[in-house]
Parts: structure tokens; C-alpha cells; sequence
């Protein structure tokens, strides 16, 4: 794939006539990139594959109809998102009304005009592109790319309750740079910027589980996630982090405790119960967070008494 096509982006249209695609085809393909469906079914696969940006979607198909299709895809966490505008033979007010009560974005009815089809495609994708950037500065952290605190919230939610269900245990380690207003204050604070995007990466990348995660907490801290790891798992975890940013060197010839960047771990092990709030293992890790900075830094404590 060139770099023109995934920067594009993608339509998926669906149509059973092919005169109908053709035209569309043609108008479109220089712009985005597009996916051709002839029916409902395949429309919905290629929605949950592609993830298009758009669909362009017929009513009348034999088989599935786009009432049907829409519905589908708007009941499906997956798809739901993807903006649908309906292009469509039948033009009475009731079948717009109940086209755009079904959640489709537009409606646009045949024989359509090719520079309509066009304007409308390119504000809806407009609007596409900017939800999609909101939704990854509300997903993200800016500066270093992990995930956001809020989204660390929701995370934890739904992983504790997952662990309840299945039974798991669940740990969780929050991280906090050793001395870093010493950094700061010395090394300035655009360095101080350098130095948390590094640690940040540093910290993700030995992470090992598809549910292990790691978000900036807040300032210079940070909190992993590990749904399923057991209080072996989770010191093993504190040991490699703690190596890791040593191994990073970045120098802090300030700091009390080493002569190199350092972290301060807290963590919690719990079996999580429907009567005890998430909250609960992020004030425990805190707690053991404290206690390895009284207890000289550079290390980690280790909690399992909410077992
Ligand atoms: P301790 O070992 O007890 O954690 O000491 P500390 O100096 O790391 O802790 P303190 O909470 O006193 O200072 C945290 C510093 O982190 C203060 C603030 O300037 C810095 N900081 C927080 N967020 C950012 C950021 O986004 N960029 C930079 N460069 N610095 C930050
Ligand atoms: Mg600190
Ligand atoms: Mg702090």
C-alpha cells in the first residue's frame, strides 16, 4: 500500500446494482479508498474488517435490506460508530424520516447528482476525522503516548469486573519517578518532557499480556494494570521495570538515591470481589508507593493483605 492510500480514507459502499457502484466508483476513487459490498451480509463483514470511515448503503437489496444492515451495524460495539449514509430509490418523507431514525447520517435519494453525493461524502468524513481525534486525545496521553488517566478508569472498571467474573486475580502497580523536581529543576523542564516519554515507553514495552497496560496517572506517575497476574507475576513485573529504567540511563546526577533516573513502585495483588470498589487496589498500591519512597527509593513494596 502506497503512502497516498493509508493516508486515505476508506469508504465502504454497498449496493446490489452495479450500474449503482460503477457511478459511485468512479466519483469517489480518487479521494478515498473503497470497499464494494452487492449484499447485506457482506456488507456487514467487510464493515467489521475494514472499518471504513463511511458506508454508503442501498435499501432495497434482495436478501438483507439497509434498514436490516443498519441496524446491525449499530448494535454492534465494533461498527456502531461508523457514520451511514443511505442512497436510496425510495423517496417518500417516510423513508427518510425512518432512514435517519434508524441512525443513518444522511439520506440520499436515487438518481442522485454526483457533485451532491460528493459534498455530502467529504462532511461527513470531515466530521469522521474529527471525532476520531478527539476520541484518541481522550484515549491517550499527549506527551507520551500511553493511555490516558481516563481511560485507566475505565479500564480498571471493566477489568475488575471481568476478573470477578472469571475468577482472577488482578494487580496493580503504580510507578512514580524518583527526585524528578530535582530533574526538572536542573536539567529544565523541556528535558524533563524527554525524560518521562522515555520511561513511559520503556514501562510499556515489557509488558507481556494482550490485558496488560500501562497510563500516565498523573505528573510524573504512572499505573500499570495487569488483569490476571498473580503476586508472583506482579513482583517479577516490579523487578523488570525497576531493571529497565535503570538499563535506560538516563543521568541524574542530582538525585540522592542513584546517579541515574529511578522509580518507586506500589503494588497491590487482589482477588477482586463484587462487594469491594475498584478504588480499593489503586489506594493500596498508593499506600505501598509511599512506603517505598520512606524506604529509601529505587525499589518496590509489595501488598497482598486484601486477599
Ligand atoms: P519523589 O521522589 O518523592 O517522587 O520526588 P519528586 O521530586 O519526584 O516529587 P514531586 O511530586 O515533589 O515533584 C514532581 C515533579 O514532576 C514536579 C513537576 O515539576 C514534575 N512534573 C509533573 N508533570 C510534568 C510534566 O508533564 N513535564 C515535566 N517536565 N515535569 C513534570
Ligand atoms: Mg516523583
Ligand atoms: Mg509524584
Amino acid at each position: 500500500m502506497d503512502e497516498m492510500t493509508a493516508s486515505k480514507q476508506k469508504i465502504l459502499i454497498v449496493d446490489d446494482e452495479p450500474q449503482n457502484i460503477k457511478i459511485l466508483g468512479e466519483a469517489l476513487k480518487l479521494f478515498y479508498q473503497l470497499f464494494i459490498a452487492v449484499n447485506g451480509k457482506t456488507a456487514i463483514d467487510l464493515a467489521q474488517s475494514k472499518k471504513p470511515d463511511l458506508i454508503l448503503l442501498d435499501i432495497m437489496m434482495p436478501g438483507m435490506n439497509g434498514y436490516e444492515v443498519l441496524h446491525e451495524l449499530k448494535t454492534d460495539d465494533r461498527t456502531s460508530n461508523i457514520p451511514v449514509i443511505f442512497i436510496t430509490a425510495r423517496n417518500t418523507e417516510e423513508d427518510e424520516a425512518r432512514g435517519l431514525e434508524t441512525g443513518a447520517v444522511d439520506y440520499i435519494v436515487k438518481p442522485f447528482s454526483i457533485p451532491i453525493v460528493k459534498a455530502r461524502v467529504k462532511t461527513h468524513l470531515e466530521l469522521k476525522r474529527h471525532r476520531d481525534t478527539l476520541e484518541y486525545y481522550a484515549m491517550y496521553d499527549g506527551l507520551t503516548g500511553v493511555f490516558s488517566r481516563r481511560r485507566f478508569d475505565e479500564l480498571l472498571l471493566s477489568e475488575w469486573n471481568r476478573c470477578i467474573r472469571n475468577r482472577l486475580p488482578i494487580s496493580l502497580i503504580m510507578i512514580d519517578i524518583d527526585h524528578f523536581k530535582l530533574y526538572n529543576d536542573n536539567y529544565g523542564h523541556p528535558a524533563g518532557d524527554i525524560c518521562l516519554k522515555r520511561v513511559a515507553e520503556q514501562l510499556n514495552s515489557v509488558l507481556k499480556r494482550s490485558s496488560d497496560f500501562l497510563a500516565r496517572y498523573g505528573g510524573e506517575e504512572f499505573v500499570s494494570l495487569l488483569a490476571g497476574s498473580n503476586l508472583t507475576d506482579a513482583k517479577t513485573m516490579g523487578r523488570l521495570m525497576l531493571d529497565s529504567v535503570h538499563d535506560l540511563n538516563i543521568p541524574h546526577e542530582y538525585s540522592p538515591v542513584s546517579d541515574r533516573i529511578t522509580i518507586s513502585m506500589g503494588i497491590s495483588v487482589m482477588n477482586p470481589k463484587q462487594d469491594i470498589p475498584a478504588s480499593k487496589i489503586v489506594k493500596t498500591a498508593d499506600e505501598m508507593l509511599y512506603e517505598s519512597k520512606a524506604a529509601g527509593r529505587n525499589r518496590f513494596q509489595v501488598s497482598k493483605s486484601s486477599d
